[in-house]
């Protein structure tokens, strides 16, 4: 949802020392702020023992507090998004969540109209099919945003208490909510409130449950992205070749034929003519030197799981990768290209063992890792950016 893993991603890379100071004052109010969500919570059917158990060790949660509030301290290239979001390691458990998944998906094809690629994909990007969900307790979060949080606290009020909902109705064990730290949980990331109206019991066993399920996971992504307006009759869009020296309309909100599209010199990537009625947006999400989409309405559904364009690619991508389907032909715009997942661990290998001690590897680039990285460039002469980049993996021996 909202809080994708690309999102947390961006979380990881905010820096731990900001130095973000937190009155006492905020620490000591959530917790008659928390008894009132309680009282509140039972007053709209939430079992008092389900509240209680839920509620009980809610306190101050400066992270989550720091998350909400700070900005990323680096902007991340697409290309950098697109090397770990869509790396080898995603492809293959993709296809290999295809086969072991294949008669729900099918399922799911016929009764939403969502072809299995694209909800794989999603899934594979949300959760990583299942099996990174976030290490935060939902109703801890939400009751911190709530309580102490400096935005929008009435509707993290309301997720709250939907959280509750949700565990008293028994949909989801109280004790399974994980999730960011935004209050998204389960296999599809979705918001409480997303839950409420889009999440189906597929496996029909009487439950949404989109934390142990995976046919009620995969089939509510289906039917978020239904809703949303994709349609399998048309496709996310494609690459295409603009004409040298374009100055015709661009921007994904500037919607045209694509007859008309091929009458402004655009074409598929392979050269061939665009012809229909198929109303698509250019967009050029490197700009003029990088790959160039014609992208349908269907993208439109892809973004809005996640308002980013980058994150709509790596969507489309994963999903044409995952079905035998080809990669980008465009490069991006760089010489120094980003690093899949596996790259990004070994990296961090490479850093320790080159004496710039970044603590132990997870493969998740934070403030460490990236202090790290800015002493080996200054070390091989490089600019000092902090990115884990080909170039400096390469330098510390890197393959
Ligand atoms: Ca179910």
């Amino acid at each position: 949802m909202q809080r994708s893993i690309w999102k947390r991603f961006v979380c990881a890379v905010i820096g731990s020392g900001l130095g973000l100071s937190v009155t006492t004052g905020s620490a000591l109010a959530i917790e008659s702020c928390v008894a009132s969500l309680k009282k509140q919570a039972i007053a709209k059917g939430v079992r008092p023992e389900v509240a209680e158990r839920m509620l009980a060790g809610a306190t101050f949660d400066e992270k989550v507090i720091r998350f909400s509030t700070s900005q990323p301290e680096y902007k991340t290239e697409i290309w950098d998004y697109m090397a770990f979001l869509v790396d080898a390691e995603r492809i293959k458990d993709g296809e290999k969540n295809l086969k072991k998944h294949k008669r729900t998906l099918s399922a799911i094809e016929k009764r939403y109209g969502v072809n299995r690629h694209v909800v794989l994909a999603v899934w594979g990007i949300e959760s990583d099919y299942g099996q990174f969900r976030g290490d935060f307790y939902t109703p801890h979060a939400l009751a911190n945003l709530a309580c102490a949080g400096k935005r929008r606290s009435k509707y993290f009020r309301g997720e709250l208490i939907k959280t509750l909902q949700i565990a008293s109705r028994g949909d989801v064990p109280e004790g399974d909510f994980k999730g960011s730290w935004a209050g998204a949980f389960g296999q599809t990331q979705f918001m409480p409130s997303t839950y409420n109206s889009l999440a189906v019991d597929f496996d029909g066993d009487g439950r949404k449950d989109l934390v142990n399920s995976v046919p009620d996971a995969l089939a509510s992504t289906a039917n978020f992205l239904k809703n949303a307006g994709w349609r399998d009759s048309r496709p996310w869009g494609f690459e295409v070749k603009v004409p040298k020296g374009y100055k015709g309309p661009s921007g994904r909100k500037k919607n045209s034929s694509l007859s008309t599209w091929g009458k402004r010199g655009l074409t598929k990537i392979d050269g061939t003519r665009l012809t229909g009625k198929l109303e698509a947006a250019l967009i050029r999400p490197a700009g003029a030197k990088g790959p160039a989409f014609l992208v349908t309405r269907n993208f439109r559904a892809l973004r809005s799981y996640n308002a980013s364009t980058s994150y709509g690619l790596a969507i489309a991508l994963l999903s044409e990768l995952v079905s035998g389907g080809d990669p980008f032909k465009t490069p991006w715009p760089t010489d120094n290209p980003g690093l899949s997942r596996a790259q990004r661990l070994e990296l961090q290998k490479l850093l320790n063992k080159n004496g710039f001690n970044v603590g132990a590897p997870d493969g998740k680039v934070g403030p460490a890792t990236r202090a790290g990285i800015r002493k080996a460039e200054a070390k091989y002469g490089m600019p000092v950016t902090g990115r884990p980049s080909w170039n400096v993996y390469y330098s510390l021996g890197g393959r």
